[in-house]
């Protein structure tokens, strides 16, 4: 069984939230609590979301999708 990473700090996680299936450690969760908009970690956390979200969504699904709804 592989451990789920944070993905801020890539640490092993020990309790902590997921969002969307991706891990954040209690570490990073109230840094990111605290974290106000425009900060510097607030960019970086926001980067860290959006590059994981990123990589379990292939090229193409949008158009895929407005097909679908066709
Ligand atoms: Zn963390």
């Amino acid at each position: 069984m592989q451990k789920e990473k944070c993905i801020i700090c890539r640490k092993p996680l020990n309790g902590g939230i997921i969002i969307n299936g991706r891990g954040i450690c209690n570490n990073c969760e109230g840094r990111i609590i605290k974290a106000k908009p425009n900060t510097d970690f607030y960019e970086y956390y926001k980067n860290c979301i959006r590059k994981t979200l990123v990589q379990f969504i292939p090229r193409g699904v949008t158009k895929d999708c407005q097909d679908y709804h066709l």
